[in-house]
């Protein structure tokens, strides 16, 4: 039999609600996209995913959604076959109608979590949060660590506990995602940033998964946020 994990759609999108910070991140980060949307809401900088369970839930209560065609950003048409072959058996690609249109309350969880996924060491722990390095030149969040919110960090942890209990295939999709961030940062020759579940802000050496206490100020900053 093949196993179906037990999700709650709208339980883990009501657990999961908490703006990232204190300010209306994507009012400063736009500014500097040419689109003049959001980074993380603009097709052509970042493809949405939904778990297939989303998709079920979204497309019965709203017509913000669509499963992603690969022509929406017409200025650099996706490679939709390669994009789903890359792309979990378990989820979906996906496109929403834009910022202007966003529901707050529909907002998969990959919206949610933007720019952050869960790092599990080599031993298995997941022991807090990280960012999507490919993002650090665009995303304010990502120069601006310090400013996340404590009850932004504790529904993430609150919700990918259970989520990845529940879920095993994206617990390994997360693992193998933190053991690509150690090699990305090895070759570079820097720490990881931790948000961790002990609510401290820690640099973490990607050869050990050893992690030294830092204040939030000096987590390096990128691209205008310097
Ligand atoms: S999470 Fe990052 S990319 Fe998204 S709106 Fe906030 S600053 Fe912009
Ligand atoms: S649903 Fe809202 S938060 Fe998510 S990508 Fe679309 S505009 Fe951004």
């Amino acid at each position: 039999m093949v196993y179906k994990p037990n999700l709650d759609v709208l339980n883990l999108y009501n657990r999961f609600d908490s703006p990232i910070c204190e300010v209306d991140c994507g009012q400063i980060c736009k500014q500097f996209n040419p689109s003049g949307k959001p980074f993380c809401c603009d097709i052509c900088v970042a493809v949405p995913v939904a778990l297939k369970e989303e998709w079920t839930f979204l497309k019965a209560n709203t017509k913000l959604w669509q499963r992603l065609r690969g022509d929406e950003c017409p200025s650099d048409p996706i490679d939709l076959p390669k994009l789903k072959a890359e792309t979990p058996h378990y989820m979906h690609l996906m496109a929403c109608k834009g910022p202007d249109f966003c529901e707050r309350d529909y907002r998969t969880l990959s919206c949610r979590q933007f720019p952050f996924s869960p790092y599990i060491t080599e031993d298995d722990r997941l022991i807090g949060l990280t960012y999507n390095w490919d993002f650090e030149q665009v995303c304010w969040v990502i120069s601006n660590l310090g400013r996340v919110s404590e009850q932004y960090q504790k529904e993430f942890l609150d919700i990918y506990d259970s989520l990845l209990f529940e879920h095993p295939s994206e617990y390994d999709s997360y693992y193998w995602l933190s053991e690509d961030m150690r090699k990305h940062f090895i070759n570079q020759g820097r720490g990881i940033p931790i948000l961790h579940r002990d609510g401290g802000f820690y640099l973490l050496d990607p050869e050990t998964d050893e992690c030294t206490p830092i204040d939030p100020t000096e987590f390096p900053k990128f691209g205008p946020y310097l």
